[in-house]
């Protein structure tokens, strides 16, 4: 039997890594490839440049005169780069970009040229959208879609082509993509916040949720991804032998990274920097060919234009360097799979950190006042916030190995644990003076401005207090981030919203004063939400229990997790929020549990195609071999040859139960799909691929790394995690 395996490990030994330029600083290279401010200066006048800064701070809508203005500079700049096409550039809900490219000048038939890019173009722009999913939104309102500017992300040029990031929304109004309800949240956000920081500075205006991500991701040699049917067309390996040395020696984790990596992460790094992705620290992870790559936190929607500018990046330039970059957040059985960390937090226009814990009584109760409230927010929408990271890939990633469980708890660490139970016991009402100093100078006075031991070592509590953000590290390394920060940034604003009515009844209806108030508020708070607490690993395995205990929710897959988006107490949040319409939200849960139905689905048809097409004919040309060597035998010894046969012999009925077994498990299982495929209801749909077809999974891939192990290596047709798993 022919496989590809050989060839492309052959191929793969072959490979050098290719010299990366490194001419000049990164800093005159940053946003070279981006319209900034510093060309905005340039090319603007100082109407349309004043008109667009009010626009990128307020949201406030750019006239069209002045569009047109913009659009003309942006063009300018885009032609004198080089630029000869431009596209809109937004995040449909399959959970990456889309592009649709259009040149920047016509031929008319008389031979002259027309220019097409006006302020129309700049503004607004009408993709085929019937190809994007939209939870039936488009069937029920007829709608068609377009894609409109986001100016408070900035244009940039990626190859020859101007793109303009944009909003991708209905005729009717409804948001098509992840930006629309991502840009609504963190408005609410900035609302809610600004509010609540003003009782501790009247100054701030404005407040920016900021976003830092850590990008995981596995790089493998291109022919060698390419020889696993499974990886080219799921992302990951549905089977495979764990090698004898995989990550349990711990070398790779901070070690020198190979120089192949090295020079695809220069590479890499020198793209992103002329596109204005402050990318800043890069090593190995703990897997063996896993690495990450991490920013400079930004601006929320900004941080997550960049993640996703990211991921496409680093697939164009993994294959210049002939690897295949993989985002996949469970790629190989046994060893740790990606995820990506998202550092969050809230920062004044005043320059503030409201996560900060600061050098004053007064700065610090601020910090306690947004610190708590985040963790009441995430006390009552644990189950929500869960939901937002929820996928058929990530399902294989939480709670295994080193992975966040699906449960969600915070971490706070030692030092703000016992400042919170020191809040707990703050008078009711009135706080008598010799209360309130002791409350200055021995609780909210002592809080340090760098807690030593929230650099936590723990990586595995799913929603972590790290000195002076929260890291949210259940998302999937696959993941647009806009899902789950769409949903943390609405609970925040909500309770924010709450907390500040509450402290103004008390300072309205039982003459408190303001700090008095915040502190009987904040007690509550912490009495409150005691439960989400947790300072121990998120792995343990009486964890689960522990949870039950406390009535944390722990949906395990999928379309458990994605039910809660429906609830009543979600959708009336969504609409009081302005967030996302009822409508909306269930266009999304049902995208996202058609998503599942079809990764799973394609799991199923690969496993299908990898047992029949590569594994059996394999095991039985193995087979073959062991009979004709038995026979063999036989005809030599005659009767005698069971001596020397038997451990043959046992080798032939082991692999025939293997394909027995094989072959019975992929039969049922593509009866499963069947049956599953003729529910018409996609809530049913999905949970029938969840239970009843996803279950053979794994016991297909039992018998198939059995079958590998006990084969003549030269047979294996697929090739090998060691041989996978192996850089130079
Ligand atoms: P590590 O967690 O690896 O020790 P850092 O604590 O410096 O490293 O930061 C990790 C990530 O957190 C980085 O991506 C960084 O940009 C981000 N980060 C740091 N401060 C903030 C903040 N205020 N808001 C959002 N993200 C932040
Ligand atoms: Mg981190």
């Amino acid at each position: 039997m022919k496989s590809s395996r050989f060839a492309a490990i052959a191929n793969s030994q072959q490979r050098n890594s290719i010299a990366i330029e490194e001419k000049g600083r990164r800093s005159e290279l940053f946003g070279v490839n981006v319209f900034n401010e510093h060309k905005m200066l340039q090319y603007l006048t100082k109407d349309a440049l004043e008109s667009l800064k009010d626009a990128m701070v307020s949201g406030s809508k750019i006239d069209r005169k002045i569009a047109d203005q913009v659009a003309e500079a942006i063009k300018g700049w885009a032609i004198s780069m080089g630029a000869t096409h431009y596209t809109h550039w937004f995040q449909p809900l399959t959970g990456s970009t889309a592009e649709k490219h259009d040149a920047f000048f016509d031929l008319m038939p008389d031979g002259t040229a027309l220019e097409k890019f006006g302020g129309g173009q700049l503004v607004q722009q009408e993709p085929d959208a019937s190809s994007f999913p939209s939870g039936g939104i488009r069937n029920t309102f007829e709608a068609r879609g377009y894609t409109a500017w986001d100016p408070s992300s900035p244009a940039f040029i990626y190859g020859t082509t101007l793109c303009i990031p944009t909003i991708f929304v209905s005729y009717t109004g409804e948001a098509l993509d992840n930006k629309a309800p991502l840009l609504r949240a963190l408005s609410a956000v900035d609302e809610a916040a600004t509010a609540v920081a003003k009782y501790f500075d009247k100054n701030v205006t404005k407040v920016n949720a900021t976003l830092g991500w850590e990008q995981e991701y596995f790089l493998i040699d291109k022919a060698l991804a390419h020889s696993r049917p499974d990886i080219i067309m799921t992302g990951r390996t549905l089977v495979g032998e764990t090698p004898a040395k995989g990550q349990q020696l711990d070398d790779h984790y901070f070690g020198v990274i190979p120089g192949r990596v090295l020079s695809f992460m220069s590479d890499l790094e020198k793209e992103c920097t002329k596109l204005g992705i402050p990318v800043k620290t890069r090593h190995n992870e703990v897997a063996p060919n896993q690495f990450e790559l991490a920013p400079v936190f930004e601006e929320a929607n900004l941080a997550i234009d960049h993640n996703l500018l990211l991921m496409d990046v680093m697939d164009k330039i993994a294959d210049k360097h002939q690897f295949t970059v993989l985002f996949h957040e469970k790629p190989f059985a046994g060893i740790n799979g990606s995820g990506k960390h998202n550092n969050w937090s809230l920062a004044t226009d005043t320059g503030v950190n409201l996560l900060s814990p600061g050098s004053t009584p007064m700065k610090n109760l601020q910090f306690l006042t947004f610190f708590i409230n985040t963790i009441k927010a995430v006390d009552t929408y644990e189950e929500l916030l869960r939901s937002s990271i929820a996928s058929a890939s990530n399902d294989y990633r939480l709670g295994a190995n080193e992975a966040p469980p699906a449960i969600f708890s915070i971490f706070v660490g030692k030092q703000l644990s016992s400042v919170l139970d020191e809040l707990e016991g703050v008078s009711k009402g009135k706080l008598s003076p010799e209360e309130k100093t002791e409350l200055k100078l021995n609780v909210v006075g002592k809080i340090p401005e760098i807690l030593m031991d929230n650099t936590d070592r723990n990586r595995t509590s799913p929603f972590a207090f790290t000195g002076n953000k929260f890291e949210m590290r259940g998302v999937g390394s696959k993941t647009n981030c806009a899902k789950p920060m769409t949903i943390l940034n609405t609970i925040v604003a909500k309770q924010l919203k709450d907390f500040k009515k509450e402290v103004d009844s008390l300072i309205d209806k039982k003459s408190l004063k303001k700090d008095e108030a915040v502190f009987n508020i904040l007690r509550e708070y912490i009495k409150t939400s005691k439960r989400i607490r947790f300072d121990g690993d998120g792995y343990s395995q009486d964890w689960e229990n522990e949870a039950k205990r406390r009535k944390l929710s722990n949906n395990r897959n999928t379309p458990e997790a994605l039910e809660i988006l429906t609830s009543r107490e979600s959708l009336s949040l969504f609409e009081s929020m302005k967030v996302m319409s009822e409508v909306e939200v269930r266009a999304r849960q049902e995208v996202d549990l058609e998503n599942y139905i079809m990764h799973t689905q394609i799991e199923g048809r690969v496993y299908n195609e990898l047992v029949y097409g590569f594994i059996i004919p394999a095991a039985i040309a193995y087979q073959n071999t062991l009979i004709k060597n038995v026979s063999g035998l036989k005809e030599i010894y005659g009767a005698a040859h069971k001596k020397f046969s038997e451990g043959q012999l046992t080798m032939i009925e082991e692999i025939a139960e293997h394909v027995v077994s094989l072959k019975n498990m992929v039969d049922a299982m593509a009866d499963a799909r069947k049956k599953a495929n003729a529910l018409k209801d996609t809530k049913k749909k999905a949970q029938a691929y969840c239970n009843n077809v996803k279950p053979y999974f794994s016991d297909i891939r039992l018998h198939s790394d059995k079958l590998e192990k006990l084969m003549d290596n030269q047979l294996w047709p697929l090739t090998k995690y060691r041989e996978l798993l192996n850089l130079k």
